[in-house]
């Protein structure tokens, strides 16, 4: 994900620090009937709504949520009679309470409520989006936000049928989860339209968009897919259209049970808080996530594009036919769909190279899960704070991670057969962390119910110690485990931990093979057969493992790496490189040396990988003395690539060299200063203002921000000047995104100040992170952030939204100052939910600085030694970079 750092739920941490305390139970929803009477002249709707329930005993009161609800009427009828209900509200635990006179039986009644809403601009419950002038009604209800659009039973085991209903203006449409049945003319000027029954599922998978919509439909195994948007933006539906056709088709084969709704809509709204949500049957998304178009769009952003598609609707399986039985376990919802994404969309697109994508997450994934502050995968949550924390890395990048490494363990069929009986034995239904590995070791006959747990219940992430001997023909592994921490310090210190890893080698030699072992022991034996000249630790790069190997065999695989290894492998080993850098085992200069050596790994995603640390130590790790020298190095090392490739891309060029061309240039014009390459990028962006199709798209955003980067106020301004007719999203936020590059003071104030203007969306507020990356921005952002912290928090609609901002803007420092500071900041601002978050941030400072004390001198030798300081006219011939 671009600017959005996961794809549904929370990206920036959304509204109240509220308390979501569980509802007392006894009462049981089995059907709602919900209309809603849609007035954008007062931003309300009016709500008409009966839910069908089952009392476990008898009672003269009934709890259900509800939250910035205004009540009119509400009655109860039970064993053949109707009572009036008086309401009190709960407003801290987002209750309310009917009570009616008489005792009402056990068994079935039906509620009967009148009530009004606000169409809010906080972007959750049923709220207002605006664009152009035009008002839409949206909803968001994940997690806890159907309480705000409708009293529910607003838990996910909860589950029930709706009939939903909307009564709206002339000109307008509703789109729901399920198949419009009717649409008639009434009340009045407005017209209402019904909805199907949808089948059984949670309220947080009710979805609603009222608006002048503009819809194209196509289909695919008998079930009408349509991608929505406002007027204009019809010409961007093509590519989503075609990826959700083949992705819906690929799920309906793997999966034994078909896509049960008749319909599929997706709908692009202006303001939308998360990347997508996955609404049973009318999946919402930003509008970045979801249009693209054919022509001008990069390979990032279809990509991007297909990816959320693939996870949203992989949902419609992990999530809405089955659901967690409560947040604790969001990461069978999110894990599984982000694990299920690369399925389809490399079946779809196999020149996209998505297998190397994968790896590369789990690198991320055990990035994030290396320090001392992260968290399990299954996590206990009661509050709305601390459901909305966990919507984080380790749901979605570790559990995908895991399942990757389960999946590449067990085979691809047997994993299959493991998912289908999970989801056949639970459909409509909810489940729990066991009863997916339950059925897995059932379908497998492997303990993956012994495995699973270590890697679930558990935090943080295992480091495996190999040594090989040959002896009589016959290789013995010595392998030790104990948990992996990104600092020495603690990476040093002994730990209890211990995980059962199925631990997968490469053995290159004569003859190359894998072979799995699986680990449950602290230190285990193994033996292979024959003396391989190396034995890799994580064949196929898939194992959730940190590994090592002694120094003499690391030289040797350095020699063997582009014969014996897979491009996926490699990207495995330099993620572990730097994994074991930021351990004390390996200096920083041996990193670069390394990844360096496996700059030319086919694909893109390595040298993307090894740049993205690049930035890194240039921000952070270099002192600023000797930044010279390490832009000398940069051009060194990739400028003879950049040569090969040239600026302009070729006819019939794989979209991924297009991708590595772009990763190039923005490595040699962000970090090596290369002066062709920034000459270079004020002509391609000057050519793409006057003309978008004549510039690379790929290629163009890297130019944009390298333009920016080295940019003066008339570009700024002509920037400003594009965002207003912008043709598309994808055009309109690498403009947008760009404004937050330039290295003027007074450029840097005006871009703070858009932020609490209009002409700053809060779904957009993400522009403020990207000043944090500026390093001539950083600063001023961070004071600009904590003056306004009351504005910006109520922009984002209070509590945790603007808090989430902070959270991820205190991890770009490198400083005890600022570790201080930031501490200081957390103190003022106590946000109950976010402890361990907050914690997780200072933890970052703290061992970015230690790092850094670490490794500055010995990094300065390495490059006095290794740059030349003559490599500044390695740049590229002058070339026309149009197509
Ligand atoms: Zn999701």
């Amino acid at each position: 994900m671009k600017n959005i750092l996961f794809i549904c739920g929370m990206a920036v941490l959304a509204c109240c620090t509220a308390f979501a305390q569980r509802l007392p139970g006894g009462v049981t929803p089995s059907h709602y009937n919900l209309s809603f009477d849609i007035h954008f002249a007062n931003n309300s709707f009016d709500g008409d709504e009966s839910i069908d329930v089952a009392l476990d005993k008898p009672s003269k009161s009934i709890t259900l949520n509800a939250v910035e609800i205004d009540f009119h009427q509400v009655s109860v009828t039970a064993g053949g009679k109707t009572q009036t209900a008086t309401v009190s509200t709960d407003e801290k635990n987002e209750m309310a309470t009917f009570s009616v006179p008489d005792e009402l039986p056990a068994g079935p009644a039906t509620l009967h409520i009148k009530y009004t809403g606000k169409l809010n601009d906080k972007l959750r419950g049923l709220y207002l989006s605006t664009y152009k002038g035009r008002k839409y009604a949206v909803t968001q209800m994940e997690s806890t936000d159907a309480r705000v659009a409708f009293p529910s039973f607003d838990e996910p085991a909860y589950k029930a049928t709706f009939d939903i209903a909307a009564i709206v203006d002339k000109g307008d449409t509703a789109i729901s989860n399920d198949v419009v049945v009717s649409d008639q003319p009434g009340p009045g000027d407005q017209h209402t339209i019904k909805f199907a029954t949808t089948p059984k599922m949670s309220s947080y998978l009710v979805a609603l968009t009222v608006g002048d919509w503009k819809c194209r439909h196509d289909q695919v195994d008998g079930i009408q897919i349509g991608v929505c948007t406002v007027p204009g933006r019809e010409n961007l539906t093509r590519f989503p259209l075609d990826a959700t056709k083949a992705i819906l088709h690929y799920y309906n084969n793997y999966y034994s049970i078909k896509y049960p709704l008749k319909k599929l809509d997706e709908i692009a709204v202006p303001d939308f808080q998360a990347g997508a949500m996955e609404n049973w049957g009318a999946i919402i998304y930003r509008e970045t996530a979801l249009l693209v178009d054919e022509k001008t769009g990069s390979f990032g952003a279809k990509q991007g594009v297909a990816d959320v598609i693939a996870h949203e609707v992989a949902h419609q399986w992990f999530g809405d036919l089955v659901t967690m039985q409560w947040w604790d376990d969001i990461w069978l919802n999110e894990g599984f769909a982000t694990w299920m994404t690369p399925h389809p969309v490399s079946a779809w697109k196999p020149d996209w190279l998505v297998d190397q994508g994968v790896v590369n997450g789990s690198m991320n994934a055990l990035a994030d899960d290396g320090v001392k502050n992260t968290r399990p995968i299954h996590q206990a949550a009661t509050t709305r704070g601390e459901i909305e924390t966990l919507f984080d890395g380790i749901a979605y990048g570790k559990t995908a991670a895991v399942l990757h490494m389960l999946e590449s363990y067990l085979g691809h069929e047997t994993f299959r057969a493991g998912v289908n009986m999970y989801l056949k034995e639970h459909a409509y239904g909810n489940a729990t962390a066991s009863d997916f590995w339950s059925a897995m070791a059932r379908a497998s006959k492997k303990p993956i119910d012994q495995i699973m747990p270590t890697f679930v219940m558990q935090a943080g992430e295992p480091y495996v110690q190999v040594d090989s001997k040959c002896a009589g023909g016959n290789t013995t592994l010595n392998v030790a485990q104990k948990r992996y921490f990104n600092t020495p310090e603690d990476f040093n210190a002994a730990n209890e931990q211990l995980w059962q890893i199925p631990l997968c080698v490469k053995e290159v030699g004569a003859a190359t093979q894998s072979e799995c072992f699986l680990m449950t022991k602290r230190d285990q034996q193994f033996t292979v057969k024959g003396c391989p000249k190396i034995v890799f630790p994580n064949a196929t790069g898939l194992g959730y493992y940190r590994f090592s190997y002694d120094t003499k065999a690391i030289q040797q695989l350095g020699a063997a790496v582009e014969q014996g290894l897979t491009p996926e492998e490699r990207i495995a080993l330099i993620g572990d490189n730097w994994a074991l850098m930021r351990a004390g085992q390996v200096h920083v200069g041996d990193y670069l040396a390394a990844g360096a050596q496996l700059k030319n790994t086919p694909g893109y995603v390595l040298l993307g990988n090894f740049t993205g640390h690049l930035e890194f130590v240039y921000h952070d790790l270099v002192n600023p003395a000797d930044r010279p020298q390490f832009q000398a190095w940069v051009r060194q090392t990739f400028s003879p690539l950049m040569q090969q490739l040239g600026y302009a891309a070729r006819a019939n060029e794989s979209p991924t060299d297009r991708q590595k061309r772009a990763i190039l240039f923005q490595t040699l014009g962000l970090l090596g200063d290369e002066p062709q390459v920034i000459q270079q990028a004020s002509t391609l962006v000057q050519q793409y203002m006057k003309d978008p199709q004549s510039v690379d798209p790929t290629l163009v955003r890297a130019a944009i921000g390298v333009a920016a980067r080295h940019g003066n106020a008339e570009l700024y301004n002509q920037f400003k000047a594009q965002l207003k007719d912008a043709k598309t999203p994808e055009m309109y936020y690498r403009y947008f995104y760009a404004l937050a590059a330039f290295p003027e003071q007074d450029l840097i104030q005006q871009t703070l100040a858009s932020t609490l203007t209009p002409d700053v969306r809060s779904q957009d507020l993400y522009l403020l992170t990207n000043l944090m990356e500026n390093p001539e921005g950083r600063d001023a952002a961070w004071n600009f952030m904590r003056k306004n912290y009351d504005a910006l928090n109520a922009k984002t609609g209070g509590g945790l939204g603007g808090f989430g901002l902070f959270l991820r803007a205190a991890q770009s420092f490198c400083s005890q100052e600022r570790e201080q500071e930031v501490q200081q900041f957390f103190a003022q601002h106590p946000i109950q939910g976010t402890e361990r978050n907050q914690r997780e941030a200072l933890e970052s400072i703290h061992s970015c600085a230690e790092l850094k004390q670490q490794q500055e001198t010995a990094l300065a030798a390495w490059l006095k030694q290794n740059a030349s300081m003559n490599a500044s006219a390695g740049g590229v011939k002058a070339e026309p970079a149009v197509r």
